[in-house]
């Protein structure tokens, strides 16, 4: 029985990439009631944890939905995997890393196909990544040493509201006076709410971020240059610019979608870490991706523990392959190859292109997820879960990689149980049936 008001101190807020570790939260009869210290998102998060939740689990016939017992419900889903020839397992980074075991397990015994979001984010950041290395840092040295902080096609006021108060415009050990002794600028094609907070915003032209990071390197090397302008900047000013990031004690580039998913994708990641390595023969820099849901980074992580490889792994030959663009969920639907879809806590139907929308429309979806979204409304089964970092616990990895424990404040509603455990009855009954 829930106690009446219940105090819980250091939650983790399961929202974004920056897994805020100070967040206080009150519970009365089983409800969150306060949230102290969490943004306006993260207050939506646990405040309204409680509406638009899928009343339980249920199965398509025609246009309706037939409420179900949890046990027919997975008997079911567990015939229609095992019936599937290419079965796609899609989502997990809104899950915690538990629950990505048993989705890995589920694919493997199939023979199908398992990815995450980062398919759809920054898988080309983990491409660049691959190719070459990693000038990686985490987010306390930012805090205690960063003298220089450059976002990249991020707009960390909108995605990450906690961001550059947490880490960036806060004293640290070494940084004492960050307003004096710390310079924030913001590199973005558009002036965005991050730009009106930043002490430099240089806006550039659409599509130039690869030009851009090419001429900043030939600039570090004292290379001349045949061009008055490079992605709408004076060479001058970007000149200008690399003696900054040069004379830096300690500097950080944050790169976001801007920068992963704009014209040139992994490869200006790639350049991105080239300028980074390049500086690295001058001064002291890292960069870090702005990790957007909450464990998509431990979605690559216990991807790469499990199969060997952070997204995009195929089962078919009984042992993992890895292939994005091939394996890769929006080009497996385009290509209409997967016919079952088994969603764990996304919602592909809201944010895939309409073109792989077509085929996931088409084919039976197992989705499960505690709220209604858009996915659910297409879905062939629903099964409602526990929210991670409320509703239950477990383990999630923060943008720069650092796993923190989430904690569960509230029990979930009767009868619904967290990804994990659902993923396992469905595994357990898999093996069953084989
Ligand atoms: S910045 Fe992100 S992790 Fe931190 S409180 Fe806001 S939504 Fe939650």
């Amino acid at each position: 029985m829930a106690k009446e008001l219940n105090i819980f101190d250091n939650v983790v807020c399961p929202f974004c990439g920056c897994l805020c570790d100070d967040i206080q939260i009150t519970t009365e009869k089983n409800i969150v009631t306060k949230n102290q210290n969490g943004c306006a998102i993260s207050q939506r998060k646990f405040l309204n944890h409680p509406h638009d939740r899928l009343s339980g689990p249920s199965i398509r016939k025609g246009s309706s939905m037939i409420a179900t017992s949890l046990e027919s419900t997975i008997k079911q889903v567990a015939q229609i995997l095992q019936k599937s020839r290419r079965l796609l397992v899609y989502g997990l980074s809104s899950a915690e890393n538990d629950a990505h075991r048993e989705a890995y397990k589920i694919a493997e015994l199939v023979g199908g196909v398992v990815d995450n979001t980062s398919s759809v984010c920054h898988g080309p950041s983990i491409l660049g990544t691959q190719e070459s290395g990693e000038a990686h840092g985490s987010l306390a040295e930012v805090k205690h040493r960063a003298d220089f902080v450059l976002y990249w096609g991020a707009n960390p006021q909108s995605a990450h509201p906690r961001h550059i108060r947490r880490y960036v415009r806060v004293p640290g050990e070494y940084i004492k006076d960050p307003k004096n002794q710390r310079v924030i600028y913001l590199i973005d094609i558009r002036k965005s709410e991050s730009a009106q907070i930043v002490d430099q915003f240089i806006k550039i032209e659409p599509g130039s971020d690869l030009e851009l990071l090419g001429t900043m390197r030939a600039l570090l090397h004292g290379r001349r240059l045949d061009v008055e302008s490079v992605a709408g900047l004076s060479l001058s000013a970007i000149d200008r610019l690399m003696t900054k990031m040069k004379n830096a004690k300690y500097g950080v580039l944050f790169y976001g979608l801007g920068l992963s998913q704009s014209k040139g994708k992994h490869r200006n990641v790639d350049a991105a870490i080239r300028l980074v390595q390049d500086l690295n023969s001058f001064t002291r820099w890292n960069m870090l991706p702005m990790r957007g849901h909450y464990n998509v980074a431990g979605a690559n992580k216990t991807s790469t523990w499990q199969t060997g490889y952070p997204f995009a792994v195929d089962y078919c030959r009984g042992y993992p392959r890895y292939q994005p663009g091939e394996y890769t969920a929006v080009d497996l639907l385009l290509r209409k190859e997967c016919d079952v879809f088994l969603n764990v806590a996304a919602d592909p139907a809201a944010h895939f292109p309409r073109a792989a929308l077509e085929h996931l429309k088409s084919i039976p979806i197992i989705n499960l997820d505690p709220k209604q979204n858009m996915t659910s409304l297409i879905a062939a089964v629903n099964i409602p879960t526990a929210i991670a970092g409320i509703e239950c616990d477990g383990a999630a990895v923060r943008m720069d990689g650092l796993p923190l424990y989430l904690k569960k404040v509230v029990e979930p509603p009767t009868g619904v149980f967290p990804d994990r455990v659902i993923l396992k009855m469905i595994y357990d009954e898999l093996r069953r049936l084989s």
